[in-house]
C-alpha cells in the first residue's frame, strides 16, 4: 500500500492510546495503523518510549537492505523492480526512503510514491517516505525505529532508500544489513561513489542502466576497484550486478546477490556482530542526545550555567563541575 497524500478530505483519526493495539493491528496487516506508527516515530511522540518496548520483542526477522548511489543512477526504479520480484515470491516488503537532506516529508519524494501506485492496494507493501522535519539528528535517529516497526510488522524485507548524498547517506545506509551501492555509466558515477565514502559499506555493486552505452566500462572500472582493494579468504568479496531496472532485467540476479549475502552473513555470525554494533552506536548516540538536552536548558536556568559561574567564581574545579552535570 501507498500512503495517500494528505490532500484529500481529511479524515477523523482517533486518540493514540493504546500503541499495543496499533502494534497489534499492523502485524495484522492494517497499514494504516504501520502509517500511523511509522509516523508517531517520525514525529517523536512521546509514547515512543512505551511503543518501543512493546516493539523490540518482535523484531530480528526483517533483512535490511540499503540502497545508495546518486541521484539518477536509478535507486527509485532499482527499488520498485525489487519489490515486483520479491512480491512474486510472495514476501513481505517495506521501503524506507529516507531524505536526509530536506526538512520536507512526503513532497520531495512524490515521484517515489506515484512510481509505486501499482501497490496501492497490496498490503504486501508499505511504501513510506522519512525527512528530517529539522530536527538536528533527527533522522538518524528516527531511522533505526521506522525500521523496528516494520520488522515488528512482519515484512520479510525492508528496502532503505536514500535520496540525497553525503556523510547523511553513509549513516542511513549503514543502518542495513546489506547495503547495495548503485552506479550508472556516463556520470563518473563509481568514482564520485569513492568520494562520497561509499564504495567500503558496499555489500553489492549494482550498475544500473546497462542498456547504456558506457556500462562495460563501468563494471570494468570497479573491478579494477576491487581488484585493488585486500581481502581475507574468508571476506566477502562484493559481486557487481549489471541491470536495467527500467526493463527488470538483471533484478533476478541482484536479489541472489542479496539473498547470498543474507545467508553468508547469518552463516558467518557477522549479522548479528552488525546488529550489536548498530545498537552501540545507537545507545551512544540516544545518550549522548539525552545528556545535551540535560546539559542545554534555558540560557541563565541550566545546571550548566550554574556549574559555570561557580567553576568561573573559583568555588569549584570544571572536572568536578562535569561529574555534577553527568550525573546530575
Ligand atoms: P534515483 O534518483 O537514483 O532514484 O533515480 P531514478 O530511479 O529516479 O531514475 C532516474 C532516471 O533514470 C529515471 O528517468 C528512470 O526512468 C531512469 N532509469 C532508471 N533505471 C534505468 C535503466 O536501467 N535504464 C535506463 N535507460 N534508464 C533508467
Amino acid at each position: 500500500m501507498v500512503e495517500q497524500l494528505s490532500t484529500g478530505t481529511p479524515r477523523r483519526r482517533p486518540a493514540i492510546t493504546d500503541p499495543e493495539a496499533l502494534v497489534e493491528a499492523a502485524r495484522n496487516g492494517d497499514p494504516r495503523a504501520l502509517a500511523r506508527l511509522v509516523s508517531l516515530v517520525e514525529n517523536e511522540s512521546a509514547e515512543l518510549r512505551r511503543l518501543l518496548k512493546v516493539v523490540v520483542p518482535m523484531t530480528g526477522h526483517a533483512h535490511i537492505v540499503g540502497l545508495t548511489g546518486a541521484p539518477g543512477v536509478g535507486k527509485s526504479t532499482v527499488t520498485g523492480a525489487l519489490v515486483r520480484h520479491y512480491r512474486t515470491e510472495g514476501r513481505r516488503v517495506g521501503v524506507l526512503a529516507v531524505d536526509p537532506s530536506s526538512p520536507f516529508s512526503g513532497g520531495a519524494l512524490l515521484g517515489d510514491r506515484v512510481r509505486m501506485q501499482e501497490h496501492a492496494t497490496d498490503d504486501g507493501v508499505f511504501i513510506r517516505s522519512m525527512a528530517s522535519r529539522g530536527h538536528l539528528g533527527g533522522l538518524s535517529m528516527a531511522t533505526p525505529q521506522a525500521l523496528r516497526i516494520l520488522d515488528a510488522a512482519g515484512f520479510d524485507l525492508v528496502l532503505v532508500e536514500t535520496v540525497g548524498v553525503g556523510q547523511a547517506e553513509v549513516e542511513i545506509a549503514a543502518l542495513a544489513d546489506s547495503s547495495l551501492v548503485i552506479v550508472a555509466p556516463g556520470l563518473g558515477d563509481s568514482i564520485q561513489a569513492a568520494k562520497a565514502g561509499i564504495l567500503e559499506i558496499a555489500d553489492v555493486f549494482v550498475v544500473n542502466k546497462s542498456d547504456r552505452p558506457g556500462a562495460q566500462e563501468a563494471i570494468r572500472d570497479l573491478r579494477t576497484m576491487l581488484a585493488m582493494a585486500r581481502y581475507a579468504d574468508d571476506d566477502w568479496k562484493p559481486p557487481i550486478v549489471a541491470a536495467t531496472a527500467s526493463t527488470g532485467a538483471g533484478i533476478d540476479d541482484l536479489a541472489a546477490a542479496i539473498g547470498k549475502h543474507q545467508r553468508w552473513l547469518a552463516s558467518t555470525g557477522l549479522l548479528a556482530e552488525r546488529r550489536r554494533a548498530r545498537a552501540r552506536e545507537e545507545i551512544s548516540a540516544i545518550a549522548l542526545a539525552e545528556l545535551r538536552r540535560r546539559v542545554g536548558g534555558l540560557p541563565g536556568e541550566s545546571q550548566l550555567d550554574e556549574l559555570a559561574s561557580r567553576v568561573a567564581a573559583g568555588e569549584l574545579d570544571p572536572y568536578s563541575a562535569a561529574d555534577e552535570l553527568i550525573s546530575g
